[in-house]
């Protein structure tokens, strides 16, 4: 304590030391003047040029605080410049995903149309109107459009597209929903009339069991638009291998004869008495009987066979063939697309036969079977048929034209 007011003392006097009353003599022409400086005046000095020093340090501190500022600002704007760079930046990013979004779009809206054409031959609006089976619809057909999807921090532009992305995929889903249940209902009559439909799926798909799938080629892009256009792929080529199987299969009668004779299988040989196998059904009816294509194809033989005599035999498609044999005439020639029902010959006794009577067999992949179980097809097969039939003929009516 006594330190400090020693020291203060110290400067006290050191400071007085400073101001000391100073005397001047001045010498002018001879004359002597005397001039007295006090230390008051000599104080008083000293303070106003401490005063003028600590103004020009304060203007000085303005000017350097003024110049700081400015720097901030200068700062701020560079800071305010980038970020209207990032938001440019952005903005292209977010222009070229617009950009991608609708070229996207675009691809999934030429194949839903694509589809719409190639495999119901009408537009995309009246798939989604049809009900079909609307009981046992999957969920998918029903669900409501989820809004909650698209993201509301997406500019207005963008949430439309993506809205119009989401509806999009609904109506796949919707698609896919009603593909599936055509296939399935496909499948059911394809089994009921004693085939194996996953066998038929599967050698369509390693390439044989005939031509007509338009499926290829167009879906390869299907898998990088969406989980719903994938499924669809599949879906749309198991309903046409069924679909145009079951349109294929020929349950129309060849002669409007009711009475069926000889059956199919082994039986009593006619002319050697031993047994042999009869691979077809024999209608019995008088020369000249109207014989009619057991469903539609395109005749791919027409003439003699040994033992068959004259004989048509027409090409369904998905590997069914019919043939009928002893004819007495024909009405068609080789190439020529025929309907179900369609007159192609007239009934005969030519080739082994031992009266006026049709053979007529059903080949699938090259083998004979029993044509029985396509003529004996029940009301629920043949509507599933007649299904089949009117979606496949929309499409060959589109393609013929
Ligand atoms: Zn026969």
């Amino acid at each position: 304590m006594s330190s400090k007011i020693a020291g203060l003392r110290h400067w006290r006097q050191r400071l007085s030391a400073l101001f000391q009353d100073h005397e001047i003599f001045i010498r002018t022409h001879g004359h002597v003047r005397f001039l007295r400086i006090s230390a008051v005046w000599q104080k008083r000095v000293a303070l106003i040029a401490g005063v003028v020093l600590l103004a020009w340090a304060a203007t000085t501190l303005a000017v350097l605080v003024n110049q700081l500022l400015t720097a901030d600002e200068r700062a701020a704007v560079a800071r305010q410049q980038a970020a209207a760079l990032a938001s440019e930046k952005r903005i292209a990013q977010y222009r070229d995903r617009v950009a991608e979004t609708a070229a996207d779009l675009e691809e999934r809206q030429a194949l839903l149309e694509g589809i719409a054409e190639t495999h119901f031959g009408i537009d995309p609006a009246a798939i989604a109107a049809e009900p079909v089976g609307a009981a046992d619809q999957p969920a998918a057909a029903t669900e409501p459009l989820k809004t909650s999807a698209v993201d509301p921090r997406l500019p207005p532009e963008a949430q439309a597209l993506a809205r119009l992305e989401a509806r999009q995929e609904q109506f796949a889903g919707r698609l896919l929903a009603a593909v599936n249940l055509r296939a399935n209902n496909a499948e059911e009559a394809v089994a009921k009339l004693g085939l194996n439909p996953a066998a038929l799926v599967r050698s369509a798909a390693t390439g044989r069991g005939g031509p007509l799938i338009p499926y290829k080629g167009k879906m390869g892009k299907a898998k990088a638009l969406g989980e719903s256009f994938a499924a669809l792929e599949g879906a749309l080529f198991r309903m046409e291998v069924l679909e145009r199987t079951l349109v294929a299969v020929p349950s129309g009668n060849p002669a409007n004869v009711l009475m069926m004779s000889s059956g199919f299988g082994y039986r009593r040989d006619p002319f050697t008495g031993g047994a042999a196998m009869h691979s077809g059904l024999d209608f019995r009816g008088p020369i000249g009987t109207p014989i009619l294509a057991a469903a539609p194809g395109r005749i791919s033989f027409v003439g003699s066979k040994s033992g068959y005599g004259n004989t048509v035999e027409i090409d369904h498609g998905q590997g069914m063939m019919t043939r009928y044999a002893h004819l007495s005439g024909y009405t068609t020639k080789v190439g020529a697309e025929v309907t179900a029902g369609e007159q192609i010959a007239k009934m005969g006794s030519t080739g082994r036969s031992t009266g006026s009577h049709l053979h007529f067999e059903v080949h699938l992949n090259g083998v004979a079977v029993n044509p029985r179980r396509f003529l004996e097809a029940k009301a629920d097969v043949l509507e599933v048929k007649a299904d089949a039939r009117q979606r496949v003929g929309a499409i060959t009516a589109r393609g013929a034209r």
